[in-house]
């Protein structure tokens, strides 16, 4: 099984200014994988922004093209959970045996290597025997390789040897294309007036967009209503009140983990590395101030550490955001998500 979904194809990922490189390169790997410069292929870009979706569709491209190349999609995390069995069941060379097999290897979300040491160096030895072999590999990270944090040096320096392109937000034209695509992929027409309304309104990025699109079509087949402008104005309201986020330790929990690329369990382990030290003060801070949790209380969500920890965490962030701007940023971008603000 090669864990390629098949509606993710070229046809289906619109092109625009915000990943016309991406979809090129991606497409000449397609083409001759392993034998253009591309290899390793590298797509980075925010959350929602098509990085699965392309990446997939390039291994799909290649199945159609190539049927009897091994193509094998993994997302970081499985690859991870498979090492970390692998060890415990003292088979790390099966594992890496069945990695050696692969013609095309594609892999989703490296930023979640960071900070697993045995993992990445793995991985880096998989990565050499491929790219030696002239077999191709297809990364994709939620940041560029310059920004990714926790990482070996030496694979980051392999990860910038081929092509590293950028997915970014599309822009007007662009979101118009998608919803019309979509659209018309279930047969429904709308007015121009309320497609443009509708790529005026969502501008983060594409998954959203596809979500509200969604909802809609939902909306409009339960009530039996064309899709008009006062339609989509209802929808998208309620669509923007759900998402005002319940302050909740979870989801305070979860903003965190989710903004830092961090793992829940990294959030709550005992880790000391500074990238995982200042996102686990950040989370403390948050439900101190957010939240009526007595200190030990807090101090319980993060693996039981005592209140004088959850003290000194929150010293800690309060003075990093009056001294350095970048912490009072994110803190505060952090407070929005539960539309409250930092003081
Ligand atoms: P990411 O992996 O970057 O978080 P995804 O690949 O999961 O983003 O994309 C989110 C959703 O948006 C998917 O359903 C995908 O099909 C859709 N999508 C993203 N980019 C495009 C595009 N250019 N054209 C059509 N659909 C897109
Ligand atoms: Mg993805």
């Amino acid at each position: 099984d090669s864990y390629l979904i098949p509606k993710y194809t070229f046809d289906k990922f619109i092109e625009g200014d915000c990943n016309r490189l991406g979809r090129a390169a991606g497409m000449a790997v397609a083409n001759k994988p392993g034998l253009t410069s591309f290899n390793p292929l590298m797509i980075y870009g925010g959350v929602g922004l098509g990085k699965t979706h392309l990446i997939q569709a390039i291994g799909n491209e290649i199945k159609q093209q190539f049927p009897e190349k091994f193509v094998l999609y993994v997302s970081t995390e499985k690859f991870t959970n498979q090492f970390v069995n692998a060890i415990r069941n003292n088979s790390i060379e099966a594992f890496t045996n069945f990695y050696l097999q692969v013609d095309v290897l594609i892999i989703d979300d490296v930023q979640f290597l960071s900070g697993k040491e045995k993992t990445q160096e793995t991985f880096f030895n998989i990565f050499n025997h491929l790219h030696q072999s002239g077999k191709q590999i297809i990364l994709s990270s939620d940041r560029a390789p310059r920004d990714l944090a926790g990482m070996e040096d030496r694979l980051l320096s392999r990860f910038k040897w081929g092509l590293t392109a950028d997915l970014q937000q599309p822009d007007f034209e662009t979101r118009i294309a998608i919803i019309q695509k979509k659209l018309q992929d279930d047969g429904i027409q709308i007015d121009f007036e309320v497609l443009e309304y509708l790529a005026h309104s969502i501008q983060t990025n594409v998954r959203e967009l596809e979500g509200v699109i969604i909802s809609l079509m939902a909306q409009a087949s339960l009530t039996r209503k064309e899709i008009d402008l006062d339609l989509a104005k209802a929808t998208l309201k309620s669509i923007v009140n759900e998402q005002e986020k319940e302050l909740s330790v979870e989801n305070i929990l979860e903003a965190v983990t989710h903004h830092f690329s961090v793992e829940l369990s990294t959030l709550q382990g005992k880790c000391r590395k500074k990238e995982n030290v200042f996102p686990r003060q950040v989370a403390m801070y948050m439900l101190k101030e957010l939240t009526n949790l007595p200190l030990k209380s807090i101090g319980y969500h993060f693996g039981g550490r005592d209140h004088s920890t959850v003290i000194h965490a929150v010293q800690s962030i309060s003075e990093a955001m009056e001294t350095d701007k970048t912490v009072e940023k994110t803190v505060k971008k952090l407070f929005n998500r539960f539309n409250l603000n930092a003081n």
